[in-house]
């Protein structure tokens, strides 16, 4: 029998714990180490930042749904890993032993990179959390009671774009249906070199669509942008050529804001230099595998990639939900391959289909794979894609409950599509 431990209770580290119980039967141990007991739904948090959802209503209590499938839980969360020794040290001063470790630790949101960015001691709100986008709802509200300008952006060195996108077209649904968009100039500041890049390079004619969507809304933009420093009220900004040159500094001041920052490794992973790359994700190989330990995979977020393109302004290559879940099926495939002696080659297909949500619209995104030149890229927006976003929530929220791992929809429409996990 072999003990796996997955590391983090996000939207890959559920996946990863219920496919490897599908995959592996019921003769191997699973613990999953969450950082408390919540799974949140992150896709839904810029609705929980306007109202329009509860966090409790996006989030899941995990231990009671992974112990139907035999899965054990520890919410203590991981202080430090010791790969040498094939053990966990959590945050209540408990070790666990493992045969294999699945690391699905997400991101650390890396505000301390620009001065004044964040909610915690900064000037900025952010939904990257559920209880981020519940803090920004609180302010959301002092806001909407004495209106002003608004600024929605992304960091240098971010890589998760679609979020901001979808918060700033969000936020302009709800102003209007509150009456209130014509008191609110609106600018989106971004360090993409042009307005739908969304580290991809563009996904079929993203730029055109969003920059469209853009000027119906009556927000400005800036792009190749780097904020370098926030106050009460004002941020600074620095836009740059293509050679990344300073061509015009900016300060905008704001009533209200909402910034994704770069992310990081978390503390738990990245203090494992050996593990990581110099900003503390996890290196791994094509079979999701790290180079130096072999029995430590790594899926979702938290995983190196390179950028699909250098940019003036750096930016970084999304990991978005179904990209993880193919990341997920491969290293089931592979642990499975490692524990009957077979070789681990199963290949994630990481390709990017993402639901950007506009309120009352939405983009929709597929790009095959990730990095161009690519066999399929479009990018098409229409009201399906809204409503195809809240069908995606409830859907994903079912899947959590049920340890399902690739229902009906998964199984046939995306084969259909041709969008499969594993190559
Ligand atoms: C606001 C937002 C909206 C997004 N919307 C979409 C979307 O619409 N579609 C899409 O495809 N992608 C979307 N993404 C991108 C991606 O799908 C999500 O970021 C997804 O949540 C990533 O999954 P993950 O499991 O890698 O990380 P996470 O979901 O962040 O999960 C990581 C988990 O690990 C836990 N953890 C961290 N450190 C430790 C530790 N030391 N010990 C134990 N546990 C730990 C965290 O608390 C967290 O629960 C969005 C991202 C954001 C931020």
């Amino acid at each position: 029998m072999a003990n796996i431990i997955v590391l983090g209770a996000g939207i890959g580290g559920m996946s990863a714990a219920y496919e490897l119980r599908a995959t592996l039967g019921r003769e191997h141990a699973i613990t999953v180490v969450g950082d408390g007991v919540q799974f949140s739904f992150t896709p839904s948090n810029p609705w929980v930042a306007v109202g329009w959802r509860t966090p409790a209503a996006i989030q899941v209590e995990a231990p009671i749904y992974l112990a139907k499938k035999g899965i054990a839980f520890e919410s203590a969360g991981a202080l430090r890993l010791d790969p040498d020794a094939n053990q966990v040290h959590l945050g209540d001063g408990r070790s666990l032993s493992y045969d294999y470790l699945v690391i699905a630790t997400g991101p650390r949101l890396a505000f301390d990179e620009v001065p004044g960015l964040g909610p915690d001691g900064g000037f900025t709100q952010s939904v990257c959390t559920t209880p981020h986008a519940q803090d920004a709802w609180l302010a959301y509200q002092d806001f909407i009671e004495d209106p002003g300008p608004v600024v929605v952006g992304a960091a240098a060195g971010a890589s998760c774009f679609g979020p901001a996108y979808e918060f700033a077209m969000i936020l302009d649904a709800d102003l209007r249906k509150r009456k209130l968009r014509d008191k609110v100039p609106m600018t989106f500041v971004t360090s993409e070199p042009y307005v739908g890049h969304m580290g991809l390079g563009g996904v079929g004619d993203s730029k055109g669509l969003l920059e469209s969507q853009f000027r119906q809304r009556h927000i400005k933009w800036i792009t190749n942008a780097r904020i370098t420093g926030v106050r009460e009220g004002e941020m600074d900004v620095s836009e740059v050529d293509a050679k990344g040159e300073p061509v015009q500094t900016h300060v905008l001041p704001f009533k209200y804001s909402m910034v994704l920052p770069a992310f990081t490794g978390v503390d738990a992973v990245r203090q494992v230099k050996a593990l990581c790359n110099p900003r503390g994700f996890v290196q791994i190989d094509a079979h999701q595998r790290n180079p130096t330990w072999k029995n430590i995979f790594s899926l979702g977020v938290c995983v190196a990639i390179p950028p699909v393109e250098v940019t003036p302004v750096p930016t970084g290559a999304p990991k978005t939900g179904f990209m993880i879940e193919s990341m997920v099926t491969a290293v089931a495939e592979n642990i499975r391959a490692d524990l009957t002696r077979q070789p681990a080659e199963a290949v994630a297909t990481w390709n990017a289909i993402c639901l950007a949500d506009m309120g009352d619209t939405g983009v929709a995104f597929v790009a095959l794979p990730q990095i161009p030149p690519r066999n399929v890229t479009w990018a098409r927006e229409g009201k399906w894609v809204h409503l195809a976003k809240v069908a995606y929530e409830k859907y994903f929220l079912m899947k959590i409950k049920s340890g399902n791992t690739e229902p009906v929809y998964e199984k046939y429409v995306l084969k259909l599509l041709g969008i499969l996990r594993t190559r």
